[in-house]
């Protein structure tokens, strides 16, 4: 504990493993202020990282696409950018792509700018082990994960280089149509050009050479026949988030539809006159404007739903019943 910063607490002197000690010739505000933003990130990734698993059926998508645009024309990455960028770690971008390794870019790093003091060495750790988490546990590829550049030792910016472990990747990679490939066999029920597609696949991967089983397709064959891999089948993630989004929206109509309706037997109680003509109901005839007692009675029923209802469909369910 020689370098011991005398204005630090003890537990940000601590030295052992990763990631690197906050700002230690900073001011104490300094890292308790990058203790915070380290938390901030760190919960967020709890937070998110669980509800992100991706169907191997998508992952496959992304490990098919061979070139840097396919890449990123798939579902899988566009939803990985924009986790990445939810959680607090940047804008991160592929910029370097060859069969199981990607290269990920981070220009103007958030995690860099969390220490200020730190020069001469790498210090996204927080990016390194986000990448790692979300490849191991989201997507199910063992992997290696290597900050290769760092603005904070002369990089020009942060790159990450994700190495797939190959059985993993391969696992995941080939369906019961490559594996019948594999095994010399042509699927049916498939095109000519789906075939030559899968083919060329297969030989980038190097499961297949010059149209054969190649070397390391043949121990990967005979490895997988000992082991029979479980594919579980459901939604990917960004499923979910786009039926959230629809139902938030509906609930954004309901709760404004609500907050309007309950405006105005508000304003019928404390006038104790009949409903002013609004823009909206200037066209309608006398008649045709429910009682207050009716609107009092259909406030409290839809209240009542709203208390019982145990989910926003299901009142949107009942309230449609009522009309
Ligand atoms: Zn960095």
């Amino acid at each position: 504990m020689n370098n011991m910063s005398p204005d630090l607490p003890p537990f940000m002197n601590s030295q052992a493993g990763s990631p690197p000690p906050m700002a230690s010739s900073g001011s104490f505000a300094q890292s308790m202020g990058a203790f915070g933003t380290m938390l901030k990130i760190q919960e967020a990734i709890s937070n998110k990282f669980p509800s992100s698993k991706v169907p191997w059926k998508d992952t496959r998508i992304f490990l098919r696409a061979h070139t840097i645009e396919s890449i990123r024309s798939t579902s899988l990455y566009v939803f990985m950018i924009r986790l990445f960028k939810e959680v607090g770690l940047g804008e991160m971008q592929l910029i370097g792509y060859a069969p199981m390794h990607y290269v990920f870019a981070v220009p103007g790093c958030p995690v860099c700018n969390i220490y200020p003091a730190l020069h001469n060495q790498k210090v996204c750790v927080a990016t390194s082990d986000a990448l790692h988490r979300f490849f191991k546990e989201e997507l199910e590829l063992d992997c290696t994960v290597e900050e290769t550049e760092c603005v904070k030792d002369s990089g020009a910016v942060c790159k990450f280089k994700v190495s797939l472990q190959p059985i993993s990747a391969y696992k995941v990679l080939l369906d019961d149509n490559d594996r019948l490939i594999l095994a010399g066999k042509k699927p049916a029920n498939i095109e000519q050009s789906e075939l030559c597609n899968r083919v060329e696949i297969l030989t980038i991967y190097k499961l297949l050479d010059q149209g054969k089983l190649s070397d390391i397709g043949e121990a990967y064959i005979q490895f997988a026949g000992s082991i029979p891999f479980k594919e579980k089948i459901f939604d990917p993630p960004w499923k979910t988030a786009e039926e959230l989004k629809s139902i938030v929206s509906k609930h954004d109509a309901f709760g404004s539809a609500f907050g309007e309706m309950a405006a105005k037997v508000q304003s019928i109680n404390s006038t104790n006159t009949k409903i002013p003509p609004t823009p909206s109901l200037s066209n309608v005839s006398p008649s045709s404007v429910p009682s207050v007692s009716h609107v009092q009675g259909q406030t409290a029923k839809i209240k009542d739903e709203a208390k019982n209802a145990s989910s926003f469909a299901e009142l949107i369910a009942k309230m449609k019943k009522q009309n």
